[in-house]
């Protein structure tokens, strides 16, 4: 992309209205603007993150799941069905359509899922089944703030199991916590799971991921060995049932909570050296709520010997939307956002020092071609401004590796290469460069 086309409107000034560091550097990046409070428009550099990000949730949920897509808008009568349309209150928006139908648009997908299942199942040879979709989802919040980490309309992914008894579920949940774990990790951010509330049914099949950040809105309780542990798994395959309760083991012998079930009971017995307190953001959340919508919904299957049997089903998000603030929170330095590769909207941005320097700009017309032609997403800011802007634009927007040319470099065959989070530069020759990043 040359930026001399491109629409990447940065503001000169950080701004005032924002009160964390990663709404002011999503507003003054230019990868948001506000639309209405709590709605945000993605502009072209934010919307290469979120898809990035929402490749990657795609990718892990692709390996135990089916991808679909269902619609925004939802008829009240499936949440009357499941019991829940006036429970869920003024969070919901609800809509009249011209008929006089009440609509409303969906803040979550229970519901429909589970009736869309119940249509269609009618045997226990349909199941184990995991589908899901990413897809806008409103919540009409109290208190909209801190840019897309508390949107009212916010890109989620939510994936839902069916399974045939409490077994089948667990093992369910249990894929699910490792494709989170990987998830997160790809991107370049440590979130680690916290014992959440799980409702009626009990137990412990309910876990929040939190990435850990001064600026994040719950307040955490965790086990230092949550620092050391493997959560990853590399090798560990999704059909290795022992595997995979290993790890929720692991996971769940040690203590880690928000403040919504901090227990100062259980967090007294964690070694004192080893307790680890601060703030957290919520990025995903999976849930294990067993026979809660295919009961009040009818959903049923034969079983094996013709008994009818009712799912047990669980649901699991990913704040799609808020990772790419969260991951802001977490990298970023007082010049800008510094992106984890896996997630950067370029790999490469390349500068030229000086655009009225007919040797500058041929290497540098020359070079973008070539990064281009292997493949390495690049911005190329081919502007007639000066280099000193250029280059803090470079850092502002976070690109992990600049490239910078000038006439100085030149005359000793040499372009200049910056990683943009450790801050070391290289003096390359462009073949060099061109190796370095491809
Ligand atoms: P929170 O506690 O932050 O209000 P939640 O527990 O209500 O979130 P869930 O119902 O668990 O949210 O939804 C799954 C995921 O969707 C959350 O883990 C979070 O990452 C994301 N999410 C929820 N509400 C919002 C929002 N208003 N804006 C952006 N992302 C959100
Ligand atoms: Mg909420
Ligand atoms: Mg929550
Ligand atoms: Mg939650």
């Amino acid at each position: 992309m040359r930026l001399s086309r491109a629409f990447l409107p940065v503001l000169k000034e950080s701004p005032s209205d924002a009160q964390i560091v990663s709404h002011k550097l999503m507003l003054q990046a230019g990868l948001i603007r506000q639309t209405s409070a709590g709605i945000y428009a993605w502009l072209p550099l934010g919307h290469r993150v979120l898809q990035k990000v929402e490749q990657i949730v795609r990718e892990e949920q692709d390996r135990i799941g089916q991808e679909m897509l269902m619609p925004t808008i939802q008829p009240a009568d499936l949440w009357k069905e499941s019991g829940r349309y006036e429970a869920y209150g003024p969070e919901m928006l609800r809509i009249e359509d011209r008929h006089g139908r009440e609509m409303l648009y969906g803040p979550t997908n229970e519901d429909m899922i589970t009736a869309l299942f119940r249509d269609d199942v009618k045997s226990y040879r349909d199941l184990p089944r995991m589908l899901y979709h990413i897809q806008w989802k409103f919540r009409d919040e109290v208190r909209p703030r801190f840019g897309v980490m508390r949107g009212r309309e916010f890109l989620m992914k939510d994936a839902y199991s069916f399974d045939l008894d409490e077994e089948g579920a667990k093992k369910s949940y249990y894929r699910q916590l490792l494709a989170y774990l990987r998830t997160f990790r790809r991107m370049g951010i440590k979130a680690v799971p916290m014992q959440a509330d799980s409702g009626p049914i009990g137990g412990k099949l309910s876990h929040e991921f939190l990435v850990l950040a001064p600026t994040g809105e719950s307040e955490v309780f965790y086990d230092a060995a949550f620092d050391e542990m493997d959560l990853e798994r590399e090798g560990l395959s999704y059909e290795d049932d022992a595997g995979l309760e290993a790890l929720f083991e692991e996971v769940t012998s040690h203590y880690a909570a928000t403040d919504e079930t901090h227990d100062e009971a259980r967090w007294d017995a964690v070694a004192s050296a080893d307790q680890r307190t601060g703030r957290g953001i919520e990025v995903g959340h999976i849930f294990y709520f067993g026979p809660k919508y295919s009961e009040a919904m009818g959903l049923k299957v034969s079983g094996k010997d013709g008994d009818m049997v009712t799912p047990m089903m669980g649901s699991y998000g990913v704040g799609v939307s808020r990772l790419v603030g969260a991951i802001i929170e977490a990298s970023h330095d007082d010049n800008g956002i510094i992106w984890p590769e896996a997630v950067a909207p370029w790999k490469v941005g390349l500068v030229t020092m000086r655009a009225d320097d007919a040797a500058t700009v041929a290497a540098a017309e020359d070079l973008y071609a070539k990064l281009d032609a292997a493949g390495a997403e690049t911005l190329y800011d081919d502007r007639d401004e000066r280099g000193g802007v250029k280059l803090g634009g470079m850092d502002l927007m976070g690109l992990p590796w600049q490239v910078i040319i000038g006439p100085r470099g030149l005359k000793n065959g040499v372009v200049e290469v910056k990683n943009r989070r450790t801050g070391e530069r290289e003096e390359l020759t462009p073949e060099a460069a061109l190796a370095k990043l491809t």
